[in-house]
C-alpha cells in the first residue's frame, strides 16, 4: 500500500508509472495490478490525515499540548504517543483530560481559599 500527499502526482491507474514510481524504492518488484482511493474525494473522510512539516513534533505540537490559559487542545495530530492514528487521539484525549482536572481542582481549591 502507497500513500501519497499529491494526488496530482501520479496516475494511479497507470501501471507503468506506479511501477516505476515503486522501482525507486524496490527494483524490480513486479506490479501485476492497481487498486487506489481518493480520501479528498470521499464524501465521508473528506481527506486523509495531517501532514506534518518539519520540526512540528518537536515544536508545534509540543507547544500545542500545554495548557493555555483555561483552554487544552486534544488531537490525534498533537499527540505525543501515536500521532496521526487512533490510539493516538486517546492518549492526547486522556493527557487534555488530566489537565482539564487539574484546572478545575486548582480552581475549587481557589474558590475554596477565597
Ligand atoms: C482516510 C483515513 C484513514 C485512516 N486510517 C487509520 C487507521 O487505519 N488506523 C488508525 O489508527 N488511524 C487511522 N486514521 C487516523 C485516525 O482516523 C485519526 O488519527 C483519528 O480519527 C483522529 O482523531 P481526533 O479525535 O484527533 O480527530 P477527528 O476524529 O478528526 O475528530 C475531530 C472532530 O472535530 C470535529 N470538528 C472539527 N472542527 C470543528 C468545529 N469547528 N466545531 C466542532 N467540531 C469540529 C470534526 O467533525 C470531528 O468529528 C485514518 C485517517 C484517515 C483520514
Amino acid at each position: 500500500m502507497c500513500m501519497v500527499s499529491d494526488a496530482s502526482a501520479i496516475d494511479p491507474t497507470d501501471l507503468e508509472a506506479v511501477a516505476a514510481a515503486l522501482h525507486r524504492f524496490h527494483p524490480g518488484l513486479e506490479v501485476i495490478a492497481t487498486a487506489h482511493h481518493d480520501w479528498n474525494a470521499d464524501e465521508y473522510s473528506q481527506g486523509g490525515w495531517m501532514m506534518h512539516r518539519p520540526g512540528h513534533y518537536f515544536k508545534g505540537a509540543v507547544s500545542i499540548r500545554k495548557p493555555h490559559g483555561r483552554v487544552c487542545f486534544a488531537g490525534s495530530d498533537i499527540a505525543a504517543l501515536s500521532p496521526g492514528y487512533i490510539e493516538g487521539a486517546m492518549s492526547s484525549g486522556m493527557e487534555a483530560a488530566v489537565n482539564v482536572t487539574k484546572l478545575l481542582s486548582h480552581k475549587q481549591t481557589r474558590n475554596n481559599i477565597l
